[in-house]
């Protein structure tokens, strides 16, 4: 049976790191790290949600919904052993201020998967005549937004470059570079790549979008889910470094008070 360790909140962030290093010690790297997204636009929440209502209007809802579709994927991935026989997994949910949940997870796999192993990971969009779900999928939950000279304004655009690096290069292999971290299959069309159209939002043009822009995903976890699944392969100790950094930040907090509207201007204490 796998070991499994949960963290639902922040207050046991600093366990996870914890529980994070022992696996390391005990199992080596971690094989996968997996980033799920709710879908607010799965039917179970839809078909549940009453005339004007928005999937955001019920917190509720989404929360035992997500947690449902994680209990799902951790089945999948231990008892369904659909990477292979597992040692033991973790995972963290967020909750973004405005977004929609999400879990980061590690997976050990009894058989350490290698670079060159790594075609259970696919980075490119389907070819729509044969796997017409899987590209619909893809295409809706799969592809990065849109930014440098396309979309300057994108969230993930700092000092005019993506934080996350994409548009990735076009390649017609999977790569192993010198930190570890694979450069994923990014085939241009001419040499077997396939393309998309997609809009902007505010911007009236199509754009003709190729694979450099898809994140690695699961096919087999992407087709079951219908969701944003980011699935990468781990490799280096800076991939793990970088990961339990990103299990182990915690969740946003806001500070505010409470003041008595008939005393708002009186009361001179302010501290917080
Ligand atoms: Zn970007």
């Amino acid at each position: 049976m796998a070991l499994q360790c949960v963290v639902e909140s922040a207050a046991g962030a600093a366990l996870l790191l914890i529980d994070a290093f022992t696996y390391i010690h005990n199992y080596g790297r971690p094989d996968l790290f997996i980033t799920f997204t709710c879908n607010s636009t799965w039917p179970e929440i839809t078909c549940e949600l009453i005339p004007g209502q928005k999937a955001t209007d019920r917190h509720n809802l989404i929360a035992r919904m997500f947690k449902i579709k994680v209990q799902k994927l951790a089945a999948l991935l231990t008892k369904g052993e659909i990477f292979g026989e597992t040692q033991c997994f973790m995972y963290s949910i967020e909750w973004q201020k405005r977004g929609l949940p999400h879990v980061h997870l590690l997976l050990w796999l009894k058989q350490k998967s290698r670079p060159n192993q790594i075609d259970i990971i696919s980075a490119e969009i389907p070819n729509a005549n044969i796997a017409q779900q899987l590209h619909d999928t893809v295409v809706k939950n799969m592809i990065h937004g849109l930014c440098g000279a396309l979309n300057m304004s994108s969230p993930c655009m700092k000092d005019r470059k993506c934080t996350k690096k994409y548009p990735c290069p076009l390649l017609k292999e999977t790569q192993t570079n010198q930190n570890g971290y694979p450069l994923y299959r990014h085939r241009a069309p001419e040499d077997g790549g396939h393309t998309t159209t997609l809009t902007i939002c505010g911007k009236p043009e199509n754009f003709i979008v190729d694979s450099k822009w898809v994140v690695p995903y699961s096919p087999l976890l992407n087709k079951i889910f219908n969701a944003h699944i980011n699935v990468e392969f781990c490799s280096s100790v800076q991939a793990i470094k970088y990961i339990c950094k990103y299990i182990n930040k915690g969740s946003n907090q806001a500070v505010f008070n409470m003041t008595h509207a008939n005393h708002a201007n009186l009361d001179p204490r302010d501290e917080i």
